[in-house]
């Protein structure tokens, strides 16, 4: 379980049992190339950068008071905000206890996180519902969203099909 199965259950279901079974890739190259990019702009200036913890948790950028996500816009900002109170939820598990602070570049704003108890207990909900999800024989049914063009299992999905829109 990590920050991307916490962003794609907000996302569309759907989606998180298909990366659950490895099929097929959700990052192409060129998004790869543009976070990398962001990333190294947006925290040069930090020295904790790209933390791996346990496995689990990658995390853009840490310091003194905040844990840092930097995303190129907002469209995605449910799942964004979701993702990044994920992380500090297994960091105060770990006993570190931090806000959170999204970087949106696009719009050229920052977005303050704070964990609250009534997000810890969604966040343990979210997790049993993602087990229950991912453990599923078959994807849940295909439901189209605004999102889906965007998505790399658009083809999975759509294959032989013309979406509308
Ligand atoms: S194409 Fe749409 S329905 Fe299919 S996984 Fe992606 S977001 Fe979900």
């Amino acid at each position: 379980m990590g920050g991307l199965h916490i962003q794609y259950y907000i996302v569309c279901k759907r989606k998180l049992w298909l990366y659950s079974k490895n099929l097929g890739v959700e990052l192409d190259s060129d998004r790869i190339v543009e976070g990398a990019i962001l990333h190294d702009r947006a925290y040069r200036q930090i020295k904790e950068r790209d933390i791996h913890i346990d496995n689990q948790l990658q995390i853009d950028a840490m310091d003194k008071h905040y844990v840092r996500e930097v995303k190129n816009s907002s469209k995605m900002n449910q799942s964004d905000h979701w993702q990044l109170l994920y992380y500090l939820y297994e960091l105060k598990k770990r006993g570190v206890e931090k806000k959170g602070l999204i970087q949106y570049t696009k719009e050229r704003k920052n977005e303050e996180v704070e964990l609250t108890q009534s997000d810890i207990e969604r966040l343990e909900q979210m997790t049993k519902e993602i087990e229950g999800i991912i453990h599923q024989p078959h994807p849940p049914k295909l439901v189209k969203k605004r999102y889906c063009r965007n998505c790399a299992y658009y083809d999975f999905c759509f294959a032989g099909e013309e979406s509308e829109e």
